[in-house]
């Protein structure tokens, strides 16, 4: 089983995976509990390029394509050898956030990114997707202070990365669980727990 959980910057993709790890291995599910970008020694050095690059300029074609070779690599290494094991991968961050930030809030062009992002992990879509779905001004006052160079975007980009996000949770309805991010963090995890469980027995 394998469970990506998307949003934008501080709607609590990492409380919630944490939550649902903490669940899945309570109850004997062997559980890998990852991230993008950065799952992996690689894709923490991209990370670092992408993030924090020395002089804080990255083309957009080119931070789409690290985006792509951290998730290439971190799936090649990681997702797959976990999922062929059996365990369960629960993964902050995948193949959504590079067709909201970079396809939809940079304009590199929604299909355009998919498409690249699905030949860098050869296809591997989610069992599901839990997007948890948070307004940018609420976003921006979650963050607090700014970290990174993405986090610095106005609030134009993170609506436009919003609004990417629910444009791929229409496309597939019955691949997602979109969630009002600002609902308190237990009743979130309840709600993706009910979601989750059906999909352990299969
Ligand atoms: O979720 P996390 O804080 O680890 O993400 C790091 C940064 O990378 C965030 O600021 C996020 O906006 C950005 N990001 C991005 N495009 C992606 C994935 C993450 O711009 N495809």
């Amino acid at each position: 089983l394998f469970v990506a959980f998307e949003g934008g910057d501080g709607a609590g993709k990492s409380t919630q995976s944490g939550l649902l790890a903490q669940w899945l291995t309570e109850h004997g599910a062997q559980v890998v509990q990852t991230r993008e970008p950065g799952g992996t020694t690689l894709g923490r050095t991209l990370r670092e390029l992408v993030l924090h690059g020395r002089d804080g300029s990255v083309s957009p074609r080119a931070e789409a394509l690290i985006f792509a070779a951290d998730r290439a690599h971190h799936v090649a290494t990681v997702v797959r050898p976990a999922l062929s094991r059996g365990a369960v991968v629960l993964t902050d961050r995948y193949l959504d956030s590079s067709v909201a930030y970079q396809g939809a809030a940079r304009q590199l062009g929604h299909d355009e990114v998919r498409r690249l992002s699905l030949w860098a992990v050869e296809d591997l879509v989610p069992d599901l997707t839990v997007l948890l779905d948070v307004p940018s001004a609420e976003g921006r006052a979650r963050r607090g202070a700014v970290h990174d160079r993405l986090e610095r975007e106005a609030d134009d980009f993170h609506d436009r990365v919003r609004q990417g996000f629910l444009d791929l949770a229409a496309l597939a309805p019955d691949r997602y669980l979109v969630l009002d991010a600002t609902l308190p963090a237990d009743e979130l995890a309840a709600a993706v727990r009910r979601r989750v469980s059906p999909l352990l027995h299969r």
